[in-house]
């Protein structure tokens, strides 16, 4: 049992599931990890919670109903409502989108989980120690339910340092861990009718960034014989919906010439099948660069419409004010080098950046750029990957789609 410190189980009661080691009464540290019941000071039931020194969120609370134990089943439990929330993803018979979010963590009630399906193939990313110590029901849950070809489960390398977990891979077919004996060949998804090839489990780039899939599709409104920027490509989400909707040319950069490399396979691929115009090819040329450097050398009004998804800047709140003027000098150089009256779809995937603090960083690099900015959209990540009420950090993919008025 676990007593919470007076004052420090407001938010736990409002079921937000995170309790640090300094709210914990000392008198009642447990010394082991492990299930534990949590109560405010004067002994009323708030959750039940797992308990682990080790892990960077010594507590994590799991099930706020008494008579809910968390034992493997509720974790069974859990992973099965969490597929089951995505029904209408598996019933997609056209087979227009076949990448999706099954788990999303805390924000689906399983801390430290996230998992992606891939096709017949299921990736599952762990990134607390309490889900290390469960993976073996979660994969056991998921082949149950889905009896994917293969089920790939790593460590998040960012976590691992503060989690105590070593960088990890494990395969699993059919329930059972195996060790591939060679690289695995491409496989093919879909999303939104767009192809993408990506290979299995070799390391952190073989993924594909799934909470963006409703944004591509928004940028289509925007690039009808457009000149496009397309920065942080990797391997072409935002170019080839601009290239399905018409865009005259995309100059696509990234700092990854594999993510470059895929992004023109991915073209001709989809130009083969006929997904975008059989020309693309000839619209799109890509450069490995850095995004800073490009823009700050591209010269003025050579584009219309401009992408900006970089990736995670600000790590954690320690580096949010040093994440915060990369973004607005981001921001700031796009305002003044696109056309006048041009579209800028600006992306944060920073969870410790807020919607609000990002919108401010927007309105300096305005007000630096000395232009007008419009607010045109304001959206999120896709709906595979929901933001829980009670748990303000689950949102943490901001875009908005500016018009830039000089
Ligand atoms: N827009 C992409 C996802 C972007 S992920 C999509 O729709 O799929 C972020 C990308 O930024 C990664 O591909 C990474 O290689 C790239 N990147 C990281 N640092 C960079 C930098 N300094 N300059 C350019 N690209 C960078």
């Amino acid at each position: 049992m676990v007593r919470i410190r007076e004052g420090k189980e407001k938010n736990l009661l409002r079921h937000h599931p995170w309790v640090f080691s300094g709210a914990i009464e000392d008198d009642t540290v447990p010394e082991e990890a492990g299930i534990q019941e949590v109560l405010t000071g004067d002994g009323r039931f708030i959750a039940w919670g797992w308990y682990d020194a080790q892990s960077h969120i010594q507590l994590r609370l799991l099930s706020w109903k008494r008579e809910e134990y968390p034992d493997e089943s509720w974790w069974k439990n859990a992973v099965r409502e969490s597929v089951l929330r995505r029904k209408a993803f598996f019933d997609d018979k056209a087979g227009d989108t076949t990448a999706f979010r099954i788990i999303h963590g805390e924000a689906d009630m399983i801390p430290g989980v996230a998992a992606d399906v891939y096709n017949r193939i299921v990736r599952v990313i762990i990134s607390a120690r309490v889900a290390w110590t469960m993976r073996s029901v979660v994969v056991g849950a998921i082949e149950g339910l889905l009896h994917p070809d293969m089920i790939i489960l790593n460590t998040d390398q960012a976590f691992c340092a503060i989690e105590h977990l070593h960088e990890v891979t494990e395969y699993y077919r059919q329930g059972e861990r195996f060790t591939p004996e060679s690289r695995f060949d491409d496989i093919r998804i879909r999303e939104r009718g767009i192809y993408y090839t990506l290979t299995p489990g070799s390391g952190q780039k073989s993924g594909f960034y799934c909470d963006q899939r409703e944004n591509r599709v928004r940028l289509e409104n925007y690039v009808k014989d457009a000149a496009v920027f397309d920065g942080c490509c990797y391997t072409g989400g935002f170019t080839l919906h601009a290239l399905r909707a018409g865009a005259a040319t995309v100059h696509a950069v990234d700092s990854s010439s594999d993510a470059l490399h895929r992004l023109l396979s991915n073209v001709n691929l989809n130009a083969q099948m006929g997904t975008i115009p059989a020309d693309s090819r000839d619209r799109v040329t890509t450069t490995r660069a850095d995004i800073f450097e490009t823009l700050r050398t591209m010269p003025r009004n050579a584009y219309d419409v401009m992408v900006l998804d970089p990736p995670k800047l600000a790590q954690t709140i320690k580096t949010l004010e040093n994440a915060k003027k990369a973004y607005k000098d981001l921001n700031r150089t796009a305002m003044e080098k696109i056309r006048p009256g041009g579209i800028i779809v600006t992306c944060s995937c920073s969870g410790a950046l807020s919607r609000e603090d990002f919108r401010t960083v927007l309105a300096w690099a305005a007000k630096d750029a000395g232009v007008e900015v419009q607010v045109l959209e304001t959206l999120g990540q896709a709906q595979d990957h929901p933001v829980r009420l009670s748990f303000p950090e689950s949102e943490y993919l901001k875009v908005f789609i500016l018009r830039i008025v000089k």
